[in-house]
């Protein structure tokens, strides 16, 4: 009994850890509710990041073929250079993404990261090279040391607290009773919106992308937050590749370039001045965007 004991403990500890394993490879795609269709091509090199220039060749794309959602989408982001996509919902901004992380092939065109179409890349080194701020954070339920860490598991405690210091989450996390080893998630801790994008900033600073991909989130901040995380974001896209898939217009004003999106297609392209001056698709939202932020008028009673 004692001898059978030993190996039984033993697999159980294996059981729990890759159970843990599978829960979380589970909930990451019930996250992102993507379905894992694509396979590495045989003997498919790792991704070679050089400057990691990203560029979208003639794309287009279906997830049904009676229903087209990408047509023609061509646009190149120098290294270290910011774009950022608008349009309207539906438009395909997020589509842009899933393609990119490679959870579904291109219909049509290429991706290619320095140079590199993705398809020929295992998706490990893909997926290493690239850190996403998603829309709404889902963390795990477990320690806040371990939502970070899991942006890079084998970082030492100290890369791990310096990767919380400059997503400034630190003070917060110290300030709890627990500390790193507060839980949180649905049966945790419950953070707040701001609080849980910079767990999300901290997880992809501790990564080290090359690209930078931000979902903005789609919940509107209170003004103050999201006026800081555009600054902690604004600081960890300096230097990387950074596409920025963009709902409010406020946030985009600084970037490098700006696509504006519509029915799956490129119908506006330049920076923040030059789309104003056009008076086209951005001008318009701008504008509409500028209106829902005044304090509003009171509202007609609904009929
Ligand atoms: P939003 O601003 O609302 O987030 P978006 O521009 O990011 O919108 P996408 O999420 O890229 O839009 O979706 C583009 C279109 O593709 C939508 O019409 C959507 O219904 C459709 N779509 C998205 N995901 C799937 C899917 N898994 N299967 C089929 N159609 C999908």
């Amino acid at each position: 009994l004692i001898q059978l004991s030993i190996p039984l403990s033993y697999l159980g500890m294996v059981y729990r850890e890759v159970k843990q394993a599978l829960t979380n490879i589970q909930r990451m795609f019930a996250l992102l509710d993507e379905p894992q269709e694509v396979r590495d091509a045989p003997d498919a090199p790792p991704l070679a990041v050089t400057g990691a220039e990203l560029s979208f060749e003639h794309v287009d794309f279906h997830y049904d073929p009676a229903r087209p959602i990408l047509h023609d989408v061509d646009f190149r982001i120098p290294p270290g250079k910011t774009l950022a996509v608008v349009g309207t919902t539906g438009a395909g901004k997020s589509t842009l993404a899933r393609l990119l992380y490679r959870f579904y092939d291109v219909s049509g065109g290429a991706i290619r990261i320095d140079g590199q179409d993705i398809r020929q890349v295992s998706q490990d080194s893909l997926r290493t090279a690239i850190g996403i701020v998603p829309q709404d954070t889902v963390l795990f339920n477990d320690t806040i040391y371990y939502n970070i860490a899991y942006g890079r598991p084998e970082a030492t405690r100290e890369e791990v607290i310096a990767a919380a210091r400059s997503a400034h989450i630190h003070d917060f996390i110290v300030s709890l009773p627990q500390g790193y080893d507060a839980t949180v998630g649905e049966r945790g801790l419950k953070l707040s919106g701001g609080e849980k994008q910079r767990v999300a900033i901290a997880r992809t600073l501790l990564k080290n992308p090359a690209l930078l991909v931000f979902d903005e989130a789609t919940s509107a901040l209170d003004t103050r937050t999201e006026k800081i995380i555009q600054a902690e974001l604004a600081e960890i896209a300096r230097d990387r590749t950074t596409l920025v898939i963009a709902h409010r217009l406020s946030t985009i004003v600084d970037a490098d370039e700006i696509v504006v999106l519509d029915q799956g297609r490129i119908v506006e392209r330049g920076d923040h001045a030059s789309l104003l001056a056009a008076h086209g698709r951005y001008a318009a939202l701008w504008t509409m965007q500028q209106r829902e932020a005044r304090p509003a008028a009171p509202e007609p009673a609904p009929a």
